[in-house]
């Protein structure tokens, strides 16, 4: 199986560096030249132009996601003794992100259609302790925010965004990250925007929060040597503003790119709908920044997922899945009390979702390809 031949990898980063490689090495050389490795030039360029392209003030580099998410909610004044309500179905690094802030994750189900954070379910969890909802955009879409500011004004909650899969995504005429009162980036390579290593960002409209994230992420320390705050470590270092710096430019076209290679497996598709093979719902169209291209899978299919995989594999087209086991039911938090059962919708999900290829610079003869021998797969799979 590893001889295969991958005709369709499910990411290929190198597409996206080959043409501004040199700029990319000009960039890095620069900043050996200065030698401000730690806070530097670079990295302050790049917060103002980040925070910018979000359409939000403040933009403070970290050194991952999860920081982002762990500083970011602390800055907002979230800790020990509040409730944060988080859906189920996400990256681990979002709870990891409330628990490292030092609060109590409280997870809640998804919408089937969209794997987007359930309103419903929810409201259900509210609790006197619930200070805090912090939504995943994920894969891309935002989760609405004229619903998310009913909801957070009916229960006078904090909202903290996960935009690490939504770099410019937008919905209602509002970009990831500029919602609540803050949100966390990740700069992870393979993101919609990615450095060459880890990376992340808080970004807010508000000047305390942001203040208080660059001191956070700097021993605690306002100025040099004196520290009022137990902080920590996590600087998004310069070398990587550096590079982040030459990639966004590109960002809005190479997610315009994503979004057209969608628009190709909508339409490619569509006739597996007779086989109850649905792409995850789409209510921003051309916001929906397409971290990831998510299919549901019926429920027979989903039982032989894993050799729908490897079949594909064989055939070089690479799938992943994201992500197989719902937060509430991976071994690391059982403690926080769920069972199987208790949040059916992002249960049911983890079990049917397909990821298939994505990225700037796949080509259309690719898609097709994808969609041909999905297509024979599932028949062949459904017939059996
Ligand atoms: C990638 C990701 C994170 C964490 O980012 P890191 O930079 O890897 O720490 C958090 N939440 C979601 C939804 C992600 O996809």
């Amino acid at each position: 199986m590893t001889s295969t031949l991958v005709k369709v990898p499910f990411v290929d980063l190198s597409i996206q560096h080959q043409p501004i490689q040199t700029k990319i090495e000009q960039a890095i050389d620069q900043v050996i030249k200065q030698g401000d490795f730690i806070l530097g030039e670079a990295l302050a360029e790049f917060e103002v132009a980040f925070a910018a392209a979000c359409g939000v003030s403040y933009g403070v580099g970290v050194a991952s996601g999860t920081d982002a998410i762990a500083l970011g909610l602390q800055a907002c004044g979230i800790g020990k003794g509040d409730e944060v309500l988080v859906p189920a179905n996400t990256f681990i690094a979002t709870i990891i992100g409330v628990i490292y802030a030092g609060a109590t994750p409280v997870l809640v189900d998804c919408d089937y259609e969209t794997a987007l954070i359930d309103f419903e379910s929810a409201a259900k969890a509210i609790t006197p302790q619930t200070k805090a909802i912090l939504p995943v955009h994920l894969y891309g879409q935002m989760v609405s925010p004229s619903q998310l500011k009913d909801f957070a004004d009916t229960y006078n909650l904090i909202i903290f965004e996960d935009a690490a899969q939504a770099h410019l995504a937008e919905r209602e005429g509002i970009r990831a990250g500029a919602i609540g009162s803050a949100a966390g980036f990740s700069f992870y390579p393979s993101k919609n925007l990615g450095a060459f290593g880890s990376g992340g960002m808080v970004v807010t409209n508000n000047q305390a929060i942001a203040d208080k994230v660059r001191s956070l992420r700097n021993y605690g320390a306002p100025r040099k040597y004196f520290h009022t705050e137990l902080g920590t470590n996590s600087r998004l270092d310069t070398l990587q503003a550096a590079i982040l710096n030459i990639k966004l430019p590109s960002l809005s076209e190479w997610n315009l790119a994503r979004n057209k290679a969608a628009q190709v497996y909508d339409l490619a598709l569509q006739p597996l709908e007779t086989q109850e093979v649905f792409p995850i719902k789409n209510y921003s169209q051309f916001g929906h920044v397409y971290h990831l291209y998510v299919i549901r899978l019926n429920q027979k299919l989903a039982q032989h997922r894993e050799k729908i995989q490897q079949q594909l594999q064989e055939l070089g087209i690479q799938t992943g899945i994201h992500y197989p086991i719902p937060c509430h039911l991976q071994p690391a938090y059982r403690y926080l009390g769920y069972q199987l059962g208790d949040l059916p919708q992002a249960e049911a999900l983890c079990e049917q979702i397909l990821s298939l290829p994505m990225y700037p610079g796949l080509a259309q003869e690719q898609i097709a390809l994808v969609n041909e021998q999905l297509a024979k797969v599932i028949y062949s799979c459904n017939k059996s």
